[in-house]
């Protein structure tokens, strides 16, 4: 995919010197709280575009799925009452075809859409060769071709104004965050495509209020073009996402706390100290490697032994007390069980497949 042409600067026209900022409800509700939402937003310049869902994709029936069509134009009314420009949700091709209708400028794919190639190329159809910006949020599983793929179809489709949303992916268990960000993928994202404007939607990763201003700092430290964050006039109320939409006021509040911090460091003092740091991290890192090889070279020696005397090559019971070891003596050194729990299982998981490689007579150049 050729994407240098793409970018045209869409966002920096939008948001000027501001990352661009993307804010409004979840849902829009009543005319009412959109207005009211919209205006509170509109009197600060470093918020340039109003979001709010009018088709809700929920997870389980019986809840409130969006006013569809009628809403509308209440957001033309925004745009006229605010001159900030409007952003919706659009999962189909009707979709599409009446958000062109009512002059919508901004239309996201949602994370339950990106994952389906066939809604995505039936979107594209309808708005191809249009100048809409169009946002394609991460799916909501972890793959990076499926995310990139959606943006494809897109610019095939003549579409040169498009941009990536990174709202997390799910987990099956409960963790921190009501969706993980997993920053390693949107940063493969970032890498590969430059040019391709990138925004945090911090709201759907957290899942709550209370760390959004982190995520969005962390965002900005990793040079992220801009954020898309739910606002509420009385969050508490909301008839979607309650618990992660935050008042217009709060958004103001971490905007202004918000550190575009420095690149690179300037003090020569401190170029000579992380130089010094590096190089110790640099030697550490050589070691980690050279004794992640032996350890693999005792497992191999342990698979060929499973091999003459015919055992598998789970042992359950032995792979709980490596565990239990590493996570007794990190607790001693201050490293975490997380942190711990997931090094180790990588560690054993190449064991594994080593050792099968070897019961199995595979070539280890298959892998
Ligand atoms: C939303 O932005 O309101 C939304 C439904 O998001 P996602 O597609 O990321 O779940
Ligand atoms: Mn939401």
């Amino acid at each position: 995919m050729k994407t240098k042409k793409t970018l045209g600067n869409w966002q920096e026209k939008i948001a000027g010197k501001y990352p661009l900022m993307i804010a409004g409800p979840c849902s829009a509700e009543t005319e009412y709280q959109v207005l009211k939402t919209a205006h509170q937003l509109a009197n600060d310049p470093r918020i340039q575009v109003f979001r709010a869902g009018v088709w809700k994709p929920r997870t389980r029936p019986g809840n409130f799925e969006g006013h569809g069509e009628k809403a509308l134009p209440w957001l033309k009314k925004v745009k006229e009452e605010t001159g900030l420009k409007v952003a919706i949700e659009i999962a189909n091709a009707e979709h599409a075809r009446m958000a062109l209708e009512n002059d919508i400028d901004i239309l996201w794919i949602g994370a339950r859409t990106s994952v389906n190639p066939f809604a995505v190329q039936e979107i594209a159809n309808t708005i191809k060769n249009t100048d809409k910006i169009v946002l394609i949020k991460n799916p909501i599983n972890p793959d990076l071709s499926l995310w990139i793929g959606a943006v494809e179809r897109f610019f095939q489709a003549g579409i040169q104004n498009l941009g990536v949303i990174h709202r997390g992916f799910s987990n099956f268990r409960p963790g921190n965050y009501r969706n993980e960000p997993q920053w390693q993928i949107a940063l493969r994202f970032k890498k590969e495509y430059p040019n391709i404007p990138i925004i945090l939607d911090p709201s759907h990763i957290c899942g709550r209020r209370d760390c959004i201003d982190e995520m969005s700092q962390t965002a900005l430290d990793l040079k992220y073009h801009g954020f898309m964050i739910e606002t509420h006039i009385s969050p508490d109320e909301a008839w979607s996402d309650a618990k992660q939409q935050i008042t217009p006021t709060r958004l103001k509040e971490i905007i202004t706390k918000l550190c575009l911090r420095k690149q690179q460091f300037q003090d020569p003092d401190a170029i000579d100290k992380i130089n010094f740091y590096r190089k110790q991290i640099n030697q550490l890192d050589d070691e980690l490697i050279k004794l992640l090889s032996e350890r693999m070279e005792l497992a191999q020696n342990i698979g060929k032994l499973k091999k003459t005397k015919n055992v598998a090559v789970l042992q359950e019971n032995r792979w709980g007390e490596i565990m239990n070891r590493a996570i007794e003596n990190g607790k001693k050194v201050k490293l975490s069980k997380k942190f711990i729990e997931k090094i180790f299982s990588a560690i054993h998981q190449e064991s594994i497949e080593k050792q099968e490689i070897i019961l199995h007579h595979k070539k280890l150049s298959d892998k």
